[in-house]
């Protein structure tokens, strides 16, 4: 079991404790509850923001143990302009990669998600309509955004999803079971570009992506961004990030190597 997912798991035992003997024994010293009310709060929040501690699901969010190679995903497109633009890079290097579109967008463009299809991508779900607010969802708005985006993408692919990866790369309890039920393996990544942001800059992704390539990693980086029309870092930077991964000798392999 994840390390996070024991810490959280021992931290809900020690609340519980300590809640059961204030009632026997009265309220515990203030700083003794506030410390282990903010450490609790604290692993809570740690699960829910970073999908690598794997605290509320399996998520895949680096290759099996052995693994060789580096796995590269976009997200938030598809977009008329820059999706082509990255299509065109990859081609020309001759590499793989994976896009985790929003539901929505493909409704709008399915001519892309195509286009993606025959230049022999991969297509996964990165939700319907990529709710900023997404974690903060009940049950059935989260089943019903991914029972959507499903819906969308098996329209126009032919094929159901089955890989999932979701908005802004927040998890937790709810997200990880509506996944499950919806026989969908949520995947993160282990390197983030961090340009889903508007400030990214192209020479601090490529340097955030070199910092960190070596076998078994999943990089995430953004084909589109999340609204509006604005180019993506990973448009300029791709290139470079190709380059870095020529120089260390590494292969782009496609995801499905790694999660069949
Ligand atoms: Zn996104």
């Amino acid at each position: 079991m994840p390390p996070a997912r024991v810490a959280l798991y021992l931290a809900t035992a020690g609340v519980l404790v300590l809640t059961v003997r204030a009632a026997i024994f009265g309220p515990p010293p203030l700083g003794w509850a506030v410390a282990v009310g903010a450490a609790y709060v604290g692993l809570v929040l740690a699960g829910v923001l970073d999908l690598r501690l794997l605290v509320y699901t399996d998520a895949v969010v680096r290759g099996p143990p052995g693994a060789r190679g580096v796995v590269l995903t976009f997200d938030d497109g598809p977009h008329p302009v820059w999706t082509p633009r990255v299509l065109a890079i990859l081609a020309e290097r001759g590499v793989q990669a994976t896009f985790f579109v929003v539901g929505k967008k493909v409704e709008a463009h399915p001519d892309l998600v195509r286009a993606i299809l025959d230049a022999g991508h991969a297509v996964a779900l990165h939700s319907y309509a990529h709710d900023r607010f997404f974690s903060l969802r009940r049950t059935r708005a989260v089943r019903d955004d991914l029972a959507r985006g499903i819906a969308v993408l098996e329209r126009v692919t032919g094929t159901r999803p089955t890989l999932f990866r979701p908005p802004v790369g927040l998890t937790n309890p709810v997200i990880a079971a509506v996944s499950d039920a919806l026989d969908l393996t949520v995947v993160g990544w282990t390197v983030s570009g961090r340009d889903g942001v508007a400030r990214a800059r192209v020479a601090d992704l490529v340097a955030r992506v070199r910092r960190n390539l070596r076998d078994g990693i999943i990089v995430c980086l953004h084909d589109a961004p999340e609204l509006g029309d604005r180019e993506p870092a990973a448009v300029k930077a791709l290139p470079l990030v190709l380059d870095a991964l020529h120089a260390e000798r590494l292969e782009v392999v496609p995801l499905a190597t790694w999660v069949p």
